[in-house]
């Protein structure tokens, strides 16, 4: 047979290479950023157009290329950052692997401008394609302007997998954000279809994450210090009551590197145990030092995951440094007997006298009562449905008729109820009662045996309905607030509450004003309330941050499922025997009964034969 195996030429190699580094526009942007860093630059500009599909734009001030470099620089395994297999074990660069430049001039459209210092001139380099199109000497400031065009317009398969300009925007602003956050001492600019959105001056690093996320950030930053052989921690943990439903901003920079580690990460969510709800997450910004030799970075192309030496210490380390700081900075309650053995008490309150505590006892408490306490039973929520159901009527008033008023509620909700249990099966025992097992499950009988409903599940169903309806008869009922609620945003979520703006107003939301960093509510709907707007609020923008679907369907679906998800009841919450039935009944008034809106089951039936089976 003859011989079959021959070479790739080297452009097929470099398209195939760019599928590993270039994902999307924001890898581009990742990689630009930081060649401009290796090569010292201390102010860089980002332009973007069209989510980085048009335009990526990359100017620094640093030392610029020869024109040799320059069209070097697109070759593969071209780098100027490492000489020999030694070097990668003393790595101070961001770069190192000659890749990025061949990859992306692969895949686009690429247009370089570059000067050194002692050049009198500089040089213009077009590729596209990995193919040389011009190359010109021409007047340039010294440094380096990359920019990429078209990317993927040879690989229309790739171009197609692109996600909406908006979703892949906040891809970049993340690549963005993450520069941004590791190099206060450099400045950056950041420009988005022709305005700018960042003019990020030289700082510190608190500025800097102020700067990248907002004045309200300030006040929340608890500062981390620790410094080791093995380590230098150093960076902020926002406080515990800052927390947040999203996994917003936490950042872990190694050497100046953004990474991602779950294990780091687990040291980290561990030291406020106790501090926080379980389904809420600290912010932080920690950045490590550490030896470049006891660290392995070349574990992944992209570079946002390396494999420590000896992680177990740094786990060690991290958690007690932040725990340390906590407690320094009092966020942690006065009495934890799990505090570390090896903290000490915060210096503040060394030379003060310690109080006797006082013990307040309620002297009407009987314990014998036979009422629940009110506070661990859902007070808020039989009303709350009710008043759902009566705005739903509400909206239909027009359909139903002037005489519609809400005396009909009971009487239209009865009889929903009797035609769905038709379902012979499913019909309710007259006799029957509900109870709660478990905080987790309403059990009642039906004709046929009994019913265990998941308490959640339903009410998620109840208000999904709800709320759906609400946005499609656009009459949802708002409460006025007696005063605007501010709130306090980054730039990102900004960004992100405007897309989905026409969905929640027509729920219910009234917006007074969205400005650069903050919004004024001035109503929210009947079923929101006041105290839960924030936490509904991230919710919803930490669900659409992955993609804002554009048609106002889809998202009116997102948000419905979304608000009911936080605003039903929780497993471990009580509900008393008429927010039982109440929801019981309200389940099975909705469309869809069966399965939650997250397409759960939402109870399950035990008939008499299955019990019978059990006893033989
Ligand atoms: P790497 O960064 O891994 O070395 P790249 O393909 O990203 O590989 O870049 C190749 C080389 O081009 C770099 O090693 C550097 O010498 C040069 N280079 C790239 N970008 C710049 C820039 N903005 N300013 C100066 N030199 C640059
Ligand atoms: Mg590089």
């Amino acid at each position: 047979m003859a011989d079959i195996i021959q070479l790739l030429p080297d452009h097929v190699a470099n398209q195939i290479a760019a599928g590993e580094v270039v994902q999307r526009p924001a890898s581009v942007v990742k990689e630009l950023l930081e060649n401009a860093i290796d090569a010292g630059a201390d102010a860089i500009k980002l332009i973007i157009k069209d989510g980085g599909k048009a335009l990526i734009q990359v100017v620094d001030n640093g030392s610029g290329m020869s024109a040799t470099d320059a069209r070097l620089s697109f070759e593969r395994h071209a780098t100027s950052k490492i000489k020999n297999a030694e070097d990668l074990f003393k790595l101070t660069t961001k770069g190192f692997r000659g890749e990025a430049l061949a990859s992306i001039a692969a895949i686009a459209h690429v247009e370089l401008l570059t000067k050194t210092e002692t050049d009198e001139i500089g040089v213009q380099l077009k590729i596209e394609g990995s193919k040389l199109v011009s190359q010109e000497a021409i007047v340039t400031p010294k440094g380096t302007s990359f920019c990429v065009k078209n990317l993927f317009f040879n690989i229309p398969a790739r171009r197609n997998f692109l996600k909406s300009n908006q979703v892949e925007f906040r891809h970049i602003t993340d690549e963005f954000h993450r520069v941004a956050l590791a190099h206060p001492n450099i400045q950056f600019h950041f420009y988005n279809n022709g305005s700018e959105l960042f003019n990020l001056p030289k700082a510190n690093y608190r500025q800097r994450i102020v700067g990248v996320f907002g004045n309200k950030t300030n006040e929340k930053l608890v500062p981390v210090e620790e410094e080791t052989q093995v380590v230098k921690i150093s960076g902020f943990i926002t406080k515990p009551e800052f927390s947040k439903k999203s996994r917003g901003e936490q950042f872990f920079f190694v050497n100046d590197r953004f990474i991602k580690s779950p294990y780091l990460h687990h040291a980290v969510v561990s030291a406020f145990e106790g501090l926080i709800r379980s389904d809420s997450h600290p912010g932080y910004f920690l950045y490590l030092a550490i030896d470049p030799a006891s660290i392995d970075i070349n574990i992944h192309p992209t570079k946002t995951e390396i494999k420590f030496d000896d992680e177990h210490t740094l786990y060690a380390m991290l958690r007690s440094s932040i725990k340390h700081a906590l407690g320094q900075f009092n966020v942690i309650p006065a009495l934890d007997f799990e505090q570390d053995q090896n903290l000490e008490t915060p210096y503040s309150y060394q030379n003060k006298h310690a109080d006797v505590p006082k013990v307040v006892v309620d002297a009407d408490f009987n314990p014998f009562a036979k009422d629940i306490p009110r506070s661990t039973s859902r007070p808020y929520f039989e009303k709350q449905t009710t008043i759902g159901w009566q705005n739903l009527y509400v909206g239909l008033e027009s359909k139903v008729g002037k005489e519609a008023d809400f005396s009909s509620v009971s009487f239209e909700s009865e009889s929903i109820s009797g035609s769905i249990f038709k379902d012979d099966d499913l019909m309710m025992d007259h006799v029957s009662t509900t109870f709660q097992l478990k905080r987790k499950y309403i059990v009642t009988t039906i004709k046929s045996g009994m019913i265990i409903i998941d308490q959640s599940r339903a009410h998620q169903r109840v208000l999904y309905e709800n709320f759906l309806k609400n946005i499609t008869i656009k009459e949802a009922v708002s409460q006025q607030l007696l005063f605007p609620l501010r709130l306090s945003f980054s730039k990102t979520e900004i960004a992100i509450i405007n897309e989905i703006k026409d969905s929640l107003v027509t729920l219910g939301f009234a917006f007074e004003a969205i400005e650069e960093e903050q919004i004024a509510i001035s109503g929210v709907p009947l079923l929101v309330p006041e105290s839960e707007v924030g936490m509904v609020l991230d919710q919803l923008i930490s669900d659409f941050q992955m993609d804002v679907p554009g048609d106002s369907f889809s998202q009116s679906d997102i948000v419905s499922k979304t608000l009911s998800k936080s605003l039903a009841v929780k497993t471990g919450e009580q509900l008393d025997s008429e927010s039982q039935s109440a929801l019981v009944n309200n389940l099975f008034a909705c469309k869809e009964y069966k399965i939650s809106p997250f397409n759960k089951p939402i109870y399950i039936t035990i008939t008499g034969d299955d019990i019978d089976k059990k006893f033989f």
